[in-house]
């Protein structure tokens, strides 16, 4: 059957699709303005219905402790995903205003293979090392170290890419034997609603075990951190709301993994081709127009070659017009809403009002007179101290900042709340090396080496969040360690 048949999606609660308590909301194609359909909207009586059935299936049946069956459902949800990947793909590029070529990676067919690496962890994964036999304190103990699953975890989830984040949570939440609730950002709820209908229909995964609840009110994620029931909160979005969700956890000491914004630098060294350098930067700026919070905003350049770096980004970026997201061709669509394109376009202002000049772009495309485009626009004229070179402007906007030298762009890449990520080009592959050791960052790109696989850890230092999302660390996050001594008399 097609996934959202009627044009209505449904919240998963306790193994069910149901209607929200709070009725429907209109889910909003964002390159063209149109109304897609509605989505269920729980109300806080349905959050509360989601989390109990999440402790039960933790507490009352034997999901966190049957690793086959768990390995054997995250594969299913996987095969599921891969026969339906034409209908996600449309469904994807309507509701998240996601460029076609990004769906054959992070936006669709990346995170979807992803989970075999959740669930071939769990199958080969050391549950219990054997420490050996010790006398301390004189007492001849053997020792053992088990793992195993934290308990109920509830995820937070952004709008930008939304299944890489949603799967990256719950592949691994699952492969390690932790029970689900999911809450999706309400500006995409149609990709994480359709992981309900697949999971309902075409996976042995028991009820109870994964609940999807889409909801206008943002309240229901503070529940989820705040109720004693969950176990752990896994949270990606903005450093404020994070911030928020680390308050509302300290109540219950509940384990917090965030993944919150960033403010990457890309440094580019003296020995550098310039050329080829300030392109890549201006070209990746642009993708899903600037919404990844990964994405390196902050170009670092010469100050000698200032100028002309700053002409080849605009080049590049001024050559990428932001256009309808289901052609194939398109690197730029559009920002997710209204209200992220008036966000955007007040830091473009803010640019202005803080001296500084466009050398391509600072608006909204004439070309376009519906849907949320923002046009691919590079800032020069400003140092790091701007606020629009230190705050996340979540849009395809490129900021120019000059060094004199390595340490320099050093300094200034670290000199930022965030450490999301970071790129160094250089020529010298010792020396981008060593400046790549020196940043604050928890990915880092060398020469336009690729960080984004299923086996890399990724996640941030300082205000871009704690934890690891991905790879062993991100599977780990949501283990427990249990420390077993026997006496050995
Ligand atoms: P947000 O942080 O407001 O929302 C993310 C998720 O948290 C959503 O599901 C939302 O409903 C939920 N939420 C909101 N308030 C909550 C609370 N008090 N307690 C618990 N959950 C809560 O992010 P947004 O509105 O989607 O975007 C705002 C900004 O966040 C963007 O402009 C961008 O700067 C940043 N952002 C960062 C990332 C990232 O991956 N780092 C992704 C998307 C957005």
């Amino acid at each position: 059957m097609a996934l959202l048949a009627d044009g209505v999606s449904r919240l998963l609660i306790d193994g069910k699709l149901t209607s929200g308590g709070a009725g429907g909301f209109a889910t909003v194609n964002p390159a063209t303005e149109e109304v897609l359909g509605e989505a269920a909207n729980a109300d806080t009586a349905d959050m509360d219905r989601a989390i109990g059935a999440a402790r039960r299936a933790f507490d009352e049946t034997g999901w966190s402790t049957n690793t086959e069956l768990r390995v054997r459902c995250v594969r299913q949800l996987r095969d599921a995903m891969r026969e339906h990947v034409e209908e996600l793909r449309d469904l994807t590029i309507a509701d998240v205003g996601a460029p076609r070529m990004l769906t054959a990676g992070a936006q669709l067919e990346g995170p979807i293979n992803d989970l075999s690496f959740a669930a071939d962890t769990a199958e080969n994964y050391e549950w219990t090392q054997d420490l050996g036999l010790a006398s301390p304190m004189g007492i001849p103990t053997r020792r053992s170290v088990v793992r195993e699953a934290v308990g109920v975890v509830g995820a937070i989830t952004p709008w930008n890419f939304p299944h890489q984040i949603n799967l990256a949570k719950l592949g691994p939440a699952l492969a390690a034997g932790n029970t689900v609730v999911l809450k999706p950002a309400p500006d995409t709820p149609w990709v994480a609603a359709v992981l309900g209908e697949l999971i309902a229909e075409h996976t042995d995964i028991p009820p109870g075990v994964v609940n999807i609840v889409t909801s206008t009110d943002h309240a229901l994620g503070a529940m989820l951190a705040k109720d004693p029931r969950v176990d752990l909160v896994s949270f990606t979005g903005s450093t404020a709301t994070g911030r928020s969700v680390m308050a509302d956890a300290a109540a219950t000491i509940k384990k917090v993994f965030l993944e919150l914004g960033g403010k990457s630098a890309f440094l580019v060294l003296d020995d550098a081709d310039l050329a080829a350098a300030c392109s890549v930067a201006g070209f990746s700026v642009c993708l899903h127009a600037g919404q990844g919070c990964a994405i390196t905003t902050r170009l670092v350049v010469p100050r000698a070659r200032y100028d002309e770096a700053v002409a080849i980004a605009a080049g590049t970026m001024g050559s990428i017009k932001p256009g309808d997201p289901s052609k194939p061709g398109t690197i730029c669509g559009p920002v997710i809403s209204a209200r992220q394109r008036d966000r955007v376009q007040s830091y473009l202002d803010l640019a202005i009002a803080e001296g500084g000049e466009f050398a391509c772009g600072g608006g909204r495309p004439a070309d376009q007179p519906a849907g949320f485009f923002i046009e691919p626009t590079v800032i020069s004229g400003l140092t790091n101290e701007a606020r629009v070179a230190r705050e996340e402007i979540f849009g395809p906007v490129l900021t120019v900042i000059p060094h004199d030298g390595d340490d320099d762009a050093v300094r200034i890449a670290n000199d930022s709340p965030y450490g999301l990520s970071g790129t160094v080009y250089g020529a010298d592959p010792e020396r981008a090396a060593g400046v790549a050791a020196r940043l604050r960052a928890g990915t880092v790109n060398v020469n336009g080496g690729v960080w984004y696989a299923a086996d890399m850890p990724f996640g941030g230092y300082k205000q871009s969040g704690n934890g690891r999302e991905m790879g062993i660390a991100g599977f780990e996050e949501y283990l427990e360690i249990k420390a077993i001594a026997t006496a050995a008399n």
